[in-house]
């Protein structure tokens, strides 16, 4: 058997997006209004997208399954990701236009091509091979994607999932047992309470402690944390000086699962998830302040030569 599809570390699966980010607005715009602005940027986005760049800049072989247009399927090449893309030549790709005044923001969507990607990614997957799989996309259909991940499972293939904020989620019958089919599962703290269905931070962490298996929260400036049946430990995040946090929930995944591959311990993998997800707020959008290896705070750097030593 030849295979064709060359063997990744992460492969990261959900959807990508051309980013076209309006900034400085004194306002956001009112019906009937325009405002004008002389800051712009374009950009690529998407959570799959993000988290594949900021574990490859680390250090991991990484590639990304998802519907992506030119400039994202260009960018992720420049940045050493491979890209396994099921958008058809014609179709539109995503775009998403943010209109920010620094302490509020608006988005548009249109959805292109991310329409019709659920089915396509789950039938690509299987041609896929990695070590772990990471998906970030708001699953229609819950159970299709347990017998997915259990599938993954049977394959010796590790997962994870960064479901966002989706309140549909909560009328899926098959959520539950996708949640407890994955080995991680990464949730903000506002997410933690929603899937948990409570209204305090306390009583929604008593429901993850319950878990199975492991879950791990993004608790912005403060940090992370890591729950499983046996372990709770949290990691505080380095201070930086936030100029835009979009995409940190990604950029933290990138960084947790760069140290998780490389057999880090789960403090470790925490450190390397709030570095990562910490450094990615030091300019606007989700990838352009993503760290690479050599940015590594010493103590990581050390874990990093000593695996590269081991693995010779
Ligand atoms: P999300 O972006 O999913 O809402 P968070 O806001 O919790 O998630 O951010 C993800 C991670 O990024 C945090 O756990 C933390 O490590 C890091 N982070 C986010 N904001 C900051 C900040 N202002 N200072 C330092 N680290 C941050």
């Amino acid at each position: 058997m030849v295979w064709a599809v060359p063997r990744a570390e992460l492969l990261t699966v959900g959807e990508a997006f051309e980013d076209l980010v309006f900034s400085g607005l004194r306002r956001l715009p009112r019906p009937g209004e325009e405002i004008k602005t002389s800051t712009f940027m374009k950009t690529v986005g998407g959570g799959a997208l993000i988290t594949a760049v900021a574990a490859s800049r680390l250090g991991l072989r990484v590639r990304v399954l998802s519907g992506l247009g030119p400039d994202a399927a260009a960018r992720l090449r420049h940045e050493g990701v491979g890209v396994a893309n099921v958008k058809r030549p014609g179709e539109p790709h995503a775009i998403t236009a943010a209109l920010s005044t620094g302490t509020n923001r608006s988005f548009v969507t249109f959805n292109g091509v991310n329409d019709v990607l659920e089915a396509r990614l789950a039938r690509a997957l299987p041609r896929e091979r990695a070590a772990h799989v990471h998906f970030a996309f708001f699953p229609r259909d819950c159970r299709r994607w347990t017998a997915v991940v259990e599938a993954c499972r049977a394959r010796i293939i590790s997962t994870s999932w960064d479901f966002g904020w989706n309140e549909g989620l909560l009328a899926d019958r098959g959520f539950p047992d996708l949640v407890r089919a994955l080995d991680y599962t990464f949730l903000n703290e506002q997410e933690m309470r929603l899937y948990a269905r409570r209204r305090e931070a306390a009583r929604a962490l008593a429901v993850w402690r319950r878990h199975p298996r492991t879950v791990v929260l993004k608790l912005g400036p403060r940090g992370s944390r890591l729950l499983s049946p046996d372990l709770d430990v949290s990691a505080r995040a380095p201070r930086v000086k936030a100029v835009d946090t979009t995409g940190a929930g990604d950029a933290f995944n990138g960084g947790f699962l760069y140290a998780l591959l490389r057999g880090f311990p789960p403090r470790a993998c925490l450190a390397a998830g709030n570095f990562a997800g910490a450094m990615s707020t030091r300019m606007a959008g989700g990838v352009d302040a993503l760290p690479r290896a050599r940015e590594l705070p010493a103590a990581l750097r050390r874990r990093r030569a000593a695996r590269a030593r081991g693995s010779r």
